[in-house]
């Protein structure tokens, strides 16, 4: 069985854990450096990315992260997760983990369009498009190479990528019932690890 932590500092872990085990996997929520041993992969919640990356220090958990990111890891963060995981932010309030080379902006859709929900097609995961819920989410303003765009807004706007084993989302997957995105990413973590 895959082993999944979840980063559990804030935010909406709990939706994420419920998530991996419907799809029978080993989900145990991470606060502790340790708590990163023996995992297969590793997911970054949506939250607030201020709270979520000053804990991140707090709880030591910066150089064991990017430490694993740099190893080829697979991390998904999703909404603030994304924000964490992206190289440079339109916001120096967030220190992040400057895992994937994407430049991401913060509460990127003006206060009208604040939170709202929209499908998607991702041809990664086929047919039909995915239901996406974005909550004050970021998207991506840049990408390096490297970097594939999964899923773009009907204006071109980058809402979700993948590189290397590493997958952001903007948006919200953990809050629909829609399990394809997970599946997506646990294909990409590979078989049980030795440990
Ligand atoms: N607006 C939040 C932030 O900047 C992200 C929102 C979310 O994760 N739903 O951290």
């Amino acid at each position: 069985m895959k082993r999944i932590g979840v980063l559990a500092l804030q935010g909406d872990f709990v939706e994420h854990i419920a998530l991996l085990r419907r799809l029978k996997v080993e989900a145990l929520s991470v606060r502790l450096p340790r708590e990163l041993d023996g995992l297969d992969g590793l997911i970054i919640p949506g939250g607030e990315s201020t709270t979520i990356g000053r804990l991140i220090k707090e709880y030591d958990l910066m150089a064991p992260v990017r430490g694993l990111a740099r190893e080829g890891f697979p991390i998904m963060g999703t909404c603030a997760g994304m924000i964490l995981l992206a190289r440079r932010i339109s916001d120096i309030n967030v220190e992040p983990l400057g895992a994937m080379d994407i430049d991401v902006r913060r509460n990127a859709f003006g206060r009208q369009v604040d939170s709202f929900e929209t499908d998607l097609e991702m041809p990664v995961i086929g047919e039909p498009p995915f239901h996406c819920v974005f909550i004050r989410a970021p998207f991506i303003e840049m990408v390096g190479d490297g970097v594939e765009v999964l899923a773009r807004l009907p204006d071109g706007t980058g809402v979700a990528a993948r590189q290397g084993n590493m997958l952001a989302l903007s948006f919200h997957p953990e809050l629909t019932d829609d399990l394809r995105l997970h599946e997506y990413f646990l294909r990409i973590v590979p078989g049980d690890r030795e440990r």
